[in-house]
């Protein structure tokens, strides 16, 4: 119908049109080309199921209606997500900027310094606020963040014990308790008091300050007693409380972690949010997830990069301090632009406020006859109700109010930063409260100034740095926004040819619905009925994964693809064990899988076992027999990618999964490659029990410059009853449901980007999205094609194609005229482009996906420019060419550095800056740095901006200058 044809003729690059059949891969038409890349006995024989697809012009309308069905009310749950108020210049110019979120992680320093300083900032923002000495650049939520402390007490002792406070928040308790499930860890649920560290088998101990039921108190005593016995302490905190209150940093405290959401990110129903996790100076090696650090380029300036690589899963896989790979970039960012914005004074001013509100509440509750639990609170009370609880709840449902309820005849209010003096009249009103907020607040005087009159207000200063004082007013913080935002390559330049990371096209009409009121300003505890729109958008979207992969059900609690991976061999083990096979543990693991998968495997205490990949890059078939058979009495699972990190469709794949069914074992299918496979196969029909999929790569979630994800699993039948569970929403329908536990803080993990997700695949419909597949096939055999006459295409399927990816092999000019990947990578900065994926799977080459959003133009294009690249390699081949002053040992070439006036290299300024004709002085982007040198920022180690002095001196002021 012509509607079809609107819907998926029009978008994605808006170029998928028959013209691509003529400069197809080696003649033949699309059909046949996917004929000979993808294996017969497992393609899909039928069009997927699914809705016709809806126009680009019609789909707001439609998420609208679904939109409409959430109920926005006022929200004082607390636990965790409170109301904020997003500045609008930051919504604009960050949140709603494709500048800001299509960027890439930021592992390309040259092209990135833009988001690595507001990474700076965030951190230093947190180490400040919590008064702790580093901070890490964001965790995926406050439960998993507690739930990596966790394990990084358990990894600096070794001991089995974990002591957690009953009064953190119940998701927090729940995060904790099934990881430590998993890794082996006994977790002790208490009151401080009853905390024993005598017998030195405690690793650590986590606590809330202010707790889950706003009450604050003296955790020194507490602190101290463990120091003794040589056990870490760790403190979920609040920021905003933290302007005006005490930081854990001044009492000895280890590791503080907790959610930094509501620093202008709104409640999202659950997510994404960035998660913050700050400790001491001795700990910084152990931390997880990412840091930014300071270092130098090749000129010696201060620059920024991500520090401590050498930690992280790509290089340590299951020894690494975690598997945190995408985290919160863009969320971290938001926030740390609130700071930036509001500054220390704003931030007090804020804290202060939401603090008196909450007093004259209290004063309020207390003359209407309510009881208060807690005497010293930040935002947060605790009510014994004076009257009938039914009576409040009622008045408060007539105001469409929520309130924290906590089933045994008590309830809580949160305040924050939103709240207006009706809303405090408003909950006078709903207890019963004669008076107004103003004549509560008249009789109160003086005297009443909470934790200000206490010792518990903060008297240390912070955010003192040039930055947290510069950009104050709208005009200055745009500007500051546009100034970082123009040093980063994003998708608005040019493509990112990220292998494995599917870097595709994130569409307006995709992103527009995520800052709509009905999905960002719910709570994500409100009853089921509020959220009837969210829900049928889950259910929508369910329905359309299961029939996209294969599987039966899915579970949207995993907030990136390596909490998807962990989250699905926990289920294994879950099912394993009801059968009563608890003492399968093995898992098996090719040697080209992704790092993370170790990492996860290891997370879910499972015994990682590596399977040998062969010349072909395939897995080693003969050797993954003999490991079956070792290891068949004890043999879990194993983890497998398709079509293989080596961007190739094995032929093979069913059988590796009868083998494995065969002997007892389950298969986790790593689905961060289904951008090969939608429409054309289904890991679920060829043989897998289990998948994640990366929303934020297939499903179109921008990347966020290092996160928000989505890693939503898929299972088949067998394995829904393990699915994760919450402790605050119900998710299991039926009675005989036997959760593997709780794998994120919100039940449905960043439900906020799942519109995103949702209108993609509507947009599209079935044909549009194996249409897509095709595409994305065709242009990467397209590219190998072109460049296999330069570079050598390290991996094929069996009839000579590749799948969405391919990768060039760059080992051999290290011999031949002394270069290395990264001097490829670094060289086509040159020339506008982001590098491909450097070094993995396979160590010195390139792996190129091209996706089916790029037009021909495109893609010619970063072929010319590999091209071009390869014959200034031929130079320095041929002797023509200095082999240590060439143009790709010097690149990436700064504008500084061009306009010099010392220029004494053997190459010229154009073939520096302009070397091919598409490269123009008019549209050119150029990388703000020379060459990152990253051995001397693991060396000399800073995470942090540098303080006010620094700036005090003329001398150091000019070196910063160009930054
Ligand atoms: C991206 C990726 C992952 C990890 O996903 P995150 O969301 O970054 O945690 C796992 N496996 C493969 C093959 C990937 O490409």
């Amino acid at each position: 119908t012509l509607k079809q044809f609107a819907a998926w003729g029009g978008r994605q690059g808006g170029d998928v049109s028959g013209e691509r059949e003529e400069w197809g891969a080696g003649g033949g038409s699309l059909d046949e080309l996917i004929d000979q890349t993808i294996p017969a006995s497992i393609r899909l024989q039928r069009p997927m199921k699914m809705d016709d697809p809806i126009c680009e012009n019609e789909i707001l309308d439609t998420l609208h209606n679904i939109a409409s069905k959430n109920k926005i009310w006022r929200s004082y749950i607390g636990m965790g997500y409170y109301n904020c108020s997003v500045p609008p210049a930051i919504m604009r110019n960050l949140l709603e900027n494709a500048g800001w979120v299509t960027q890439y992680t930021p592992y390309q320093p040259e092209v990135s310094q833009g988001r690595l300083e507001s990474l700076l900032n965030y951190q230093t923002m947190v180490c400040d606020i919590t008064g702790m000495d580093v901070a890490n650049a964001s965790l995926l939520d406050e439960g998993t963040a507690a739930a990596e402390a966790m394990q990084l007490c358990h990894r600096h002792s070794k001991r089995r014990k974990f002591c957690v406070d009953v009064r953190c928040h119940p998701q927090t308790i729940a995060v904790v308790q099934t990881r430590a499930n998993y890794t082996g860890v006994i977790i002790e649920l208490k009151l401080p008091h009853e905390m024993d560290f005598h017998g030195k088998d405690v690793s650590g101990v986590l606590f809330q300050y202010p707790d889950t039921e706003g009450k604050i108190e003296d955790f020194t005593e507490l602190v101290e007693r463990a120091h003794q016995s040589g056990t870490l302490v760790c403190c979920a905190t609040d920021l905003l409380a933290l302007c005006i209150l005490r930081p854990p940093g001044e009492f000895g405290v280890d590791v503080a972690l907790g959610s930094s959401q509501r620093f202008g990110v709104p409640l999202c129903y659950g997510g994404p949010h960035a998660a913050f996790f700050s400790v001491k100076e001795n700990l910084v090696r152990m931390m997880p997830g990412r840091m930014v650090g300071v270092t130098r380029d090749a000129n010696g300036k201060e620059v920024y990069r991500l520090a401590l690589q050498t930690r992280e899963q790509h290089i340590r896989r299951d020894k690494a301090t975690s598997n945190i790979c995408t985290a919160q970039a863009l969320l971290a960012n938001m926030a740390a632009m609130f700071g930036v914005y509001h500054g220390s004074n704003g931030l007090k001013h804020l804290a202060r406020r939401v603090h008196n509100a909450t007093l004259i509440l209290a004063e309020g509750l207390k003359r209407a006859g309510h009881k208060l639990h807690h005497e010293l609170f930040f935002d947060t009370l605790k009510i014994t109700c004076g009257c009938a609880v039914k009576e409040v709840l009622d008045k408060a449902a007539q105001r469409q109010i929520n309130l924290r309820i906590y089933g045994d005849g008590t309830l809580g209010v949160s305040l924050d930063e939103t709240v207006t003096e009706k809303d405090l009249d408003d909950l006078l009103w709903i207890f019963g409260c004669e008076s107004s907020a103003e004549l509560v607040a008249e009789g109160m005087g003086e005297e009443t100034r909470g934790i200000m009159g206490t010792a518990f207000k903060r008297t240390s200063k912070f955010l003192m740095h040039q930055v947290f004082n510069s950009y104050h007013s709208e005009t200055n913080i745009v500007r500051y926004m546009k100034r970082l935002e123009n040093k980063d390559i994003s998708l608005v330049h040019s493509m990112i040819p990220l292998g494995s990371c599917t870097m595709k096209l994130n569409s307006s009409s995709e992103l527009i619905p995520i800052t709509w009121k009905e999905f960002a300003n719910i709570h994500p505890f409100v009853p089921l009925d509020q959220a009837q729109g969210y829900q049928k958008l889950f259910r929508e979207l369910e329905r359309d994964l299961c029939e996209i992969t294969g599987y039966d059900k899915i579970s949207f609690q995993p907030n990136s693809g390596a909490q998807g991976e962990y989250t699905g061999l926990a289920a294994i083990k879950a099912y394993l064990s009801a059968k009563g096979e608890r003492h399968r543990s093995v898992c098996l693991i090719p040697k080209s899988a992704h790092g993370t998968n170790p990492a996860s495997a290891q997370m879910a205490g499972m015994k990682i076992q590596p399977v040998e990949v062969d010349k072909n890059g395939s897995i080693d078939i003969a050797h993954l027999k003999a490991m079956v058979d070792k290891h068949k009495e004890n043999l879990a699972a194993i983890m497998i990618t398709y079509p293989s990190t080596n961007g190739v469709f094995e032929e093979a794949i069913s059988d590796v999964c009868d083998l494995i069914h065969k002997h007892g074992g389950q298969v986790y299918l790593d689905g961060a490659n289904m951008n090969a496979q939608v429409g054309l196969c289904r890991p679920g029909d060829y043989g897998s029990d289990v998948s994640h999929l990366n929303l934020h790569k297939t499903f179109c979630i921008p990347h966020g410059g290092g996160g928000p994800g989505m890693g939503p699993i898929g299972v088949k039948k067998h394995l829904a009853p393990y699915l994760p569970s919450h402790p605050v929403i119900e998710l299991h329908l039926d009675r005989d449901a036997c959760p593997l536990g709780t794998v994120s803080a919100a039940p449905w993990g960043s439900s906020a980007i799942l519109p995103i997700s949702w209108a993609y695949i509507k947009m599209m419909g079935g044909k549009g999205l194996k249409h897509a597949s095709e595409i994305a096939i065709l242009n990467a055999n397209y590219m190998a094609k072109r460049l296999e006459k330069h570079y050598k295409v390290l991996f094929r399927g069996a009839r000579g194609y590749v799948a969405h990816e391919f990768i060039l092999d760059t080992r051999p000019f290290k011999k031949t005229a002394n270069i290395e990947a990264v001097d490829v990578a670094k060289r086509l900065q040159d020339y506008g482009f982001h590098a491909p994926t450097m070094s993995w799977p396979v160590a010195g080459t390139l792996m190129i996906e091209p996706t089916e959003s790029e037009d021909k133009a495109e893609l010619d294009r970063f072929c010319d420019a590999m091209i071009s690249i390869r014959q200034e390699i031929a130079e320095i081949e041929e002797g023509r060419m200095d082999s240590r002053i060439n143009p790709l040992k010097m690149s990436p070439h700064t504008l500084t550095c061009i306009v010099s006036s010392s220029w004494d290299r053997p190459y010229s300024r154009e073939v520096a800056a302009f070397p091919l004709p598409f490269v123009k002085p008019d549209s050119k982007f150029w990388p703000t740095i020379a060459r990152i040198d990253d051995i001397y920022g693991d060396q000399h180690l800073v995470c942090t901006c540098p303080p006010m002095e620094v700036y005090e001196s003329p001398f150091s002021e000019q070196k910063r200058a160009s930054s």
